[in-house]
């Protein structure tokens, strides 16, 4: 791989990894994997014979010099750019064997690939940014209040303290310091606060609510415990349920209309 320094929790090797039956499932590997730039005289190699394996729930850092090719790498990982050679693999799929179609699908669901530079459309606006992912995937974008459980969300506050969601930026929510604490760290506490699990103890009332396409119990800042702290109550549930029973035909109406567009 050029002259890329590479180091982790695991290193990456040269050509085919041994492996190791104790570690967890693979999830990514590569074979001999190269990418050269130019021909003749200004032929670059970018990457040459990278031989990768990446377990489920491992962290790996690659580090190297500015031009060493790890963005290039990066980008054949992601299935951003095709190698000039060599095979990699997500889940045992050979992901260069797909074709266009569905390597574009595979990138927009399987993968995250944060830029340096945020790659944003200057055209759109920040919403229409944030939402075109959904939109080319033909799904409407949701918020984590109208999905019925608490998305896994990271809010820094500018000394580095991390919270569960906006709505819990308490002290007895905070999770720990993105200056300090490994991330790992960060969903142990996270997982200690019972944070996403609570949002799951749904009203068994929401199940058999008519509406329940459309609340899914709200968010769950809004709800208080049950009887038995067994689940918990959205206490504006009376008021959604009139507003639902007067402009239920409104709502689904405009959602047909949003539809045909
Ligand atoms: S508390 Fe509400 S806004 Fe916060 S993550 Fe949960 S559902 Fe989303
Ligand atoms: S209207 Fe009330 S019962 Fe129906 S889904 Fe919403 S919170 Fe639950």
């Amino acid at each position: 791989m050029g002259n890329m320094g590479r180091k982790g929790y695991r290193e990456a090797e040269e050509g085919m990894p041994e492996r190791d039956s104790a570690r967890p499932a693979e999830i990514l590997r590569t074979e001999h994997l190269r990418k050269v730039y130019g021909t003749g005289n200004n032929e670059i190699i970018a990457v040459n014979d990278a031989g990768i394996s990446v377990a489920q729930g491992e962290f790996v850092a690659i580090v190297g010099s500015s031009g060493s090719g790890k963005s290039t790498l990066m980008h054949m990982l992601g299935g951003v750019d095709r190698p000039t050679s060599g095979r990699v693999f997500i889940e045992d799929e050979d992901i260069y064997r797909m074709d266009d179609d569905k390597l574009a699908i595979f990138r927009r669901r399987q993968v995250g690939l944060i830029y340096q530079f945020y790659n944003l459309i200057p055209v759109l606006t920040v919403e229409e940014n944030l939402t075109l992912p959904c939109e080319l995937d033909g799904r409407e974008p949701e918020q984590c209040s109208m999905t019925g459980r608490c998305s896994l969300q990271y809010l820094v506050e500018a000394d580095g303290s991390v919270y569960p969601c906006d709505f819990y930026m308490l002290d007895e929510y905070r999770l720990g310091n993105f200056n300090e604490d490994r991330l790992e760290v960060l969903n142990h506490a996270r997982e200690n606060l019972g944070f996403l699990q609570r949002s799951l103890k749904l009203d068994p009332a929401c199940r058999q609510c008519p509406y329940y396409h459309l609340c899914r119990g709200g968010c769950q800042r809004l709800r208080d415990p049950g009887p038995d702290g067994a689940y918990y109550q959205n206490y504006f549930c009376r008021s959604y349920r009139i507003f639902f029973d007067r402009y239920y035909g409104e709502i689904t109406e405009i959602g047909k209309q949003i539809g045909k567009r």
